[in-house]
């Protein structure tokens, strides 16, 4: 049995790969599932905050852009665009389950200062007292400074201002690899980390950096976590109901144990 079984304050982010298709429009089956699995999460007994990526690429979608654009105004348009699309089909989704959505924009600032940063932590709180899921974006329509960069850093954070259990990343990988498991078929899943100085290397340059998923921004966010006591689980988000067998105390992705 993992010692995640009794989480009950999880951060979840969701990429952007597991929200879409290839050409930024939703993946409305994927999203089904997830928020599926999720409400049924919650009505267990969890208390869940969602970081969910997506906006750039959800707007380009909707924008008709096929090419991640390389200026920053047009990006931060998709953004606006794409975060829209994204609340409202979550909002409507959760909906079907009865569970209200708070949405939650973030900046670096907000976190750096210390009453912006009380503020949010508040604002978390009271919303997880009133039983909403708060889903937490960077604010990518104002920020120009790639403020987090990006999400997986994101719900590191996250997970530290509201004193997460877990944090679990889903992905568009199993977890971390030995090697690259598109190219080497020798390669195994690794299914617990307790030391993340010892496995930098497995996502040291761009070329052994698995997939789309992006282990070294996984291992800093998994640092960050678990220097204050958070597990975080890395998940592939194909298959939401991967989570149930973590809580069920079954041996899947790959488990950093927080130093308590
Ligand atoms: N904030 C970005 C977006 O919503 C995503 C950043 C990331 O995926 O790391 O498009």
């Amino acid at each position: 049995m993992n010692r995640f079984v009794n989480a009950k304050r999880i951060v979840i982010k969701i990429g952007t790969t597991t929200l879409t298709h290839g050409g930024g429009l939703l993946n409305y089956r994927r999203m089904e599932h997830l928020i599926k699995t999720i409400a049924d999460l919650k009505n267990s007994g969890k208390e869940i905050v969602l970081v969910s990526s997506g906006a750039i690429g959800v707007g380009m979608g909707e924008l008709g852009l096929k090419v991640r654009p390389s200026d920053v105004p047009t990006r931060q348009a998709c953004a606006a665009v794409g975060q829209c699309e994204l609340m409202y089909t979550y909002d409507k989704m959760f909906g079907e389950y009865n569970h209200p959505v708070a949405q939650i924009l973030l900046t670096r600032d907000v976190v750096e200062q210390q009453e912006r940063k009380q503020n949010v932590i508040n604002t978390f709180e009271r919303l997880l007292e009133f039983g909403v899921i708060p889903i937490v974006n960077e604010n990518d329509a104002v920020s120009t400074e790639e403020i987090f960069g990006d999400n997986d850093t994101l719900s590191a954070i996250v997970a530290t201002l509201i004193n997460a259990d877990l944090l679990i990343l889903l992905s568009d990988i199993d977890g971390l690899y030995t090697a690259n498991p598109k190219e080497d078929p020798t390669a195994e899943l690794i299914p617990v980390v307790e030391d993340i100085a010892s496995v930098r290397h497995l996502a040291g340059g761009s070329s052994s950096s698995f997939g789309t998923g992006g282990m070294v921004t996984k291992l800093n966010a998994a640092e960050i976590a678990c220097s204050v006591g958070i597990d975080m689980a890395i998940l592939n988000g194909a298959s939401p109901e991967l989570m149930y067998d973590l809580f069920d105390g079954k041996e899947i992705g790959t488990y950093f144990v927080g130093r308590k």
